[in-house]
């Protein structure tokens, strides 16, 4: 297939990218590369520079060839910033989609897979997270993402767009060949926070309130590796058909607590890294895990990457082997 993948120099872009590349398809990246990184683009992508808003250079992308779906992952991420700026980021994620949509329409493209996110749940009534939990995001960064699955489902029923929401759990690991991985800056997520303890770029790892309802009183996430998350995009837009809006929850099913993750950290790192408690952050709900039965149902996915201490090892490798300079390897 012919496909364009927006965002595909960021962290789950980038290694989606690489995957589509492998199994053969023809990629262009599109990427403004706000936050994205050129030594994530993989070479065998045509590359555009330029934003999903600038509705010419959409344009003229399509125009050029016919596209037969389009991969988007370009969005600002940064649930606080999303708070302290919400314009920013409905004009980014909500305008900037509605752009590419309006460029897609009209050149006739009916596929799309979407970065959604487990945000847009907010605080679910229950776990494990089934998809017709009601979806009631409780920070501006959940609701742009929601806001574009109602454009999406609209879509599907005014001009025939095929869409799928992936709604993730929590992104993490590293290309297991160690050539990509994650970079965020300023950096926020906790597991590359912790291996930066591990790297002596940090005296410790702050563990945001431990007096939470879980076992050891830390916050329970489901952290999905980057590479299952490239396998379910790449089946997900395979299977698209025109004209349907499809929804699934991507995770492994296993929660695992701030502690946990810590500790597999030190095991594989060999590091004590020391953790501190500090106050909880303002928005983190006690437990996120998905069921993601209807994805394994639907599309034959299922998670490779199953036990933290593998994706935590997968991120060290990517960790260790670059340049302590911040740059990629
Ligand atoms: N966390 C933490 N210390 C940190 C960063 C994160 O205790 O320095 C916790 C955070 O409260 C959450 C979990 O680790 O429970 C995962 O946070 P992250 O920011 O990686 O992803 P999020 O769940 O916010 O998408």
């Amino acid at each position: 297939m012919r496909l364009l993948v927006t965002g595909g120099a960021g962290y789950v872009g980038s290694h989606c990218a690489r995957a589509l590349c492998d199994a053969g398809h023809e990629v262009v990246v599109l990427d403004d590369l706000s936050a994205g990184h050129e030594w994530a683009l993989d070479r065998r992508a045509r590359f555009v520079r330029g934003d999903i808003a600038d509705r010419a250079l959409l344009s003229r992308v399509l125009d050029g060839a016919s596209f037969d779906g389009v991969l988007h992952f370009a969005a600002f991420l940064d649930v606080g910033e999303s708070v302290r700026e919400p314009l920013k980021y409905y004009r980014n994620n909500v305008a900037g989609t509605v752009t590419l949509l309006e460029a897609m329409r009209d050149h006739g493209v009916r596929r799309l897979v979407f970065s959604s996110t487990c945000a847009t749940y907010g605080v679910p009534p229950r776990v494990p997270i089934t998809e017709d939990m009601p979806q009631d995001p409780i920070n501006p960064y959940g609701r742009t993402k929601l806001a574009i699955e109602w454009a999406l489902r609209d879509s599907a029923a005014a001009w025939g767009l095929g869409a799928c929401a992936l709604r993730y759990f929590n992104a993490a690991g590293a290309a297991s060949d160690g050539a990509i991985g994650e970079d965020h800056h300023p950096e926020s997520h906790l597991i590359p926070l912790v291996l930066q303890v591990a790297l002596g770029q940090r005296p410790h790892i702050g563990i945001f309130g431990d007096d939470y309802p879980t076992p050891d009183g830390t916050c329970i996430r489901d952290y999905i590796h980057v590479e299952d998350l490239a396998s379910i995009h790449r089946i997900a837009i395979e299977s698209q058909q025109a004209g349907a809006f499809r929804a699934f929850n991507v995770g492994t099913g296993v929660g695992t607590s701030v502690k946990e993750v810590i500790d597999a950290a030190r095991s594989v790192t060999g590091h004590p890294i020391p953790a501190v408690v500090s106050p909880r952050r303002e928005g983190d709900p006690p437990q996120l895990f998905a069921d993601p039965s209807k994805a394994q149902r639907d599309l034959g996915w299922q998670a490779r990457f199953a036990d933290i201490r593998d994706v935590v090892e997968s991120a060290w490798r990517w960790h260790r082997g670059r340049p302590q300079d911040g740059r990629g390897s």
